[in-house]
């Protein structure tokens, strides 16, 4: 009989199931994609019901799937968008808002004046983060103030809080675990990362009563079974791990000073610093990796907001090409950029200048430029963006000489060359892209003894294609000259 660990892959615009055989490889996907809820400026929300409906059936249907291929589920495990806020009534099971997607920007001015308050240095020695709107906590707390149901039910002692992770959990287990895991806190921007709490202190700054949060596992852990009324028959879940974390594992990037980066609708490094809290000086955020047998192993991690997301600009809006492949064809008509810059700051700019203001800039543009010149300057712009992320950690004294890679940008050959020429390091791409699912449900195997240590999974991990630098070092200042140039551009406001 086959052997099989499903990953749940609760993502921003879809939600995903994914049956793994034993050694990591794929054997079928379902998913489904959701409604997005634009309902002001700024303001992105999930109808959390949908998330659930929609992880349901893909859940079944991998399920009728796995009886299909005469298997046998050995276990579950959920890997979830991280940061996105629920509240919802103990009692009657109800989320009490829309979940606040953590995109949203609804919070910034509470953060505004959080940071006004001088609390930026607090907050981030006890949480690894930067005060931002993009976390949890002041999500949660827009939601207490603005939503009259909250205080109502705080009082009854009825209302929790979940990331998506948490939320889900407790709808599979039919409405009784309330836990979440050590990845997902560290996102909230609540939890302590050195001691493993909820932290009192900035509870109590923001009014957030402890009673709604749920208790933190370990990423490999007992979560509990499956409600049967869902499932048909009951699994256990024993893996858990919010979506940049569980990549990071998936690439079994395990050792202290490994690296990876994903690249999907936005770009996530996270390179794995050990049992050491490394605080950087220069934007990068400190993040707990992962916990094993309590212990974490942390990591430091710099957002790119746009990288596919600009290929699907280039599609979608400006019409240049008509799907994202086409982008290695037209670039490769081109013998260079013509020193064509395109700095696609659209949401504002991530690590490491952390600026919500600046906005895109195009540049170096003459009468003979062209669609092919400004696709180019998309793609390139990713690896550009990169190399800001390793300068950032170069300036923090870390140099890591390798970076693991996956998402759907890492298809094209043309960009995976490109960013080793530009960052000047060794590029792996794996022959499993499906890196995030994957990460979930070793964590879910670990727990189970499918694998017997991080070892024994780390020899799942198969070279796809190796990329190494080749470019001269005098056209990369000058591609990297031209960046800065752009950059500085675009942080005019
Ligand atoms: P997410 O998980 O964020 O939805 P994926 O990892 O599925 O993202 O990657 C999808 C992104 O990758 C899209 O933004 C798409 O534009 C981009 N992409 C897919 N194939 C290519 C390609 N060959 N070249 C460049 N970008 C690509």
């Amino acid at each position: 009989m086959h052997k099989f660990i499903v990953s749940i892959d609760q993502g921003t615009t879809s939600s995903r199931a994914i049956l793994f055989d034993l050694s990591g490889r794929v054997k079928f996907v379902s998913q489904m994609e959701f409604k997005q809820y634009f309902p002001k400026d700024g303001w992105v929300e999930h109808d959390p019901d949908e998330i659930w409906s929609t992880t349901q059936k893909v859940l079944r249907n991998v399920i009728k799937k796995s009886k299909h291929l005469k298997g046998k589920i050995l276990t579950i495990g959920i890997t979830n968008q991280r940061e996105t806020t629920i509240l919802w009534d103990k009692h009657s099971g109800k989320p009490i808002y829309n979940a606040i997607v953590w995109q949203d920007r609804r919070a910034v001015d509470y953060c505004n004046k959080l940071i006004k308050q001088k609390k930026e240095t607090l907050i981030y020695n006890k949480t690894g983060l930067l005060i931002d709107a993009y976390f949890s906590a002041t999500k949660i707390k827009w939601i207490i103030d603005n939503v009259p149901k909250a205080k109502e039910l705080i009082k009854k002692r009825r209302l929790l809080f979940g990331t998506v992770d948490c939320f889900l959990l407790w709808r599979l287990t039919g409405g009784t675990n309330h836990f979440t895991d050590a990845t997902n806190a560290s996102r909230t921007m609540l939890f302590n990362i050195i001691n493993n709490k909820w932290d009192r202190q900035i509870l109590k700054m923001l009014k957030i009563p402890e009673h709604i949060l749920p208790e933190v596992k370990d990423c490999s852990d007992d979560f509990g079974h499956t409600d049967p009324k869902i499932t048909g028959e009951s699994y256990s879940i024993t893996g858990m791990i919010g979506d940049q974390q569980s990549a990071t594992v998936g690439q079994c990037c395990f050792e202290a000073g490994s690296l990876k980066s994903t690249y999907g609708t936005g770009a996530f490094l996270l390179l794995n610093t050990g049992s050491r809290i490394i605080y950087s000086k220069n934007k990068l955020l400190t993040t707990i990796g992962f916990r094993l047998n309590g212990r974490n192993v942390y990591a430091l991690e710099g957002s790119i907001f746009i990288a596919g997301a600009g290929i699907q600009w280039l599609r979608d809006k400006i019409k240049f090409i008509k799907k994202a492949s086409d982008t290695e064809r037209l670039i490769k008509k081109l013998n260079s950029n013509n020193g064509i810059y395109l700095v696609p700051a659209f949401t504002g700019l991530g690590t490491p200048y952390w600026n919500a203001k600046s906005r895109g800039v195009l540049s170096g543009l003459t009468r003979d430029s062209g669609i092919n010149d400004i696709v180019r300057a998309t793609v390139e712009s990713v690896a550009y963006q990169t190399y800001d992320l390793f300068e950032a950690m170069k300036n923090d004294g870390l140099r890591p000489k390798i970076v693991r890679v996956d998402g759907g940008m890492v298809k094209n050959n043309w960009f995976a060359q490109f960013l080793s020429d530009v960052v000047n390091v060794k590029v792996l791409r794996p022959k499993v892209d499906e890196t995030t699912a994957l990460g979930a449900a070793f964590m879910a195997g670990l727990k189970i003894g499918v694998y017997k240590s991080l070892k024994d999974i780390s020899n799942k991990w198969k070279l796809d294609k190796k990329f190494i630098p080749k470019m001269g070092l005098s056209k990369r200042k000058k591609l990297i000259i031209g960046w800065q140039k752009a950059i500085k551009r675009s942080l005019i406001i």
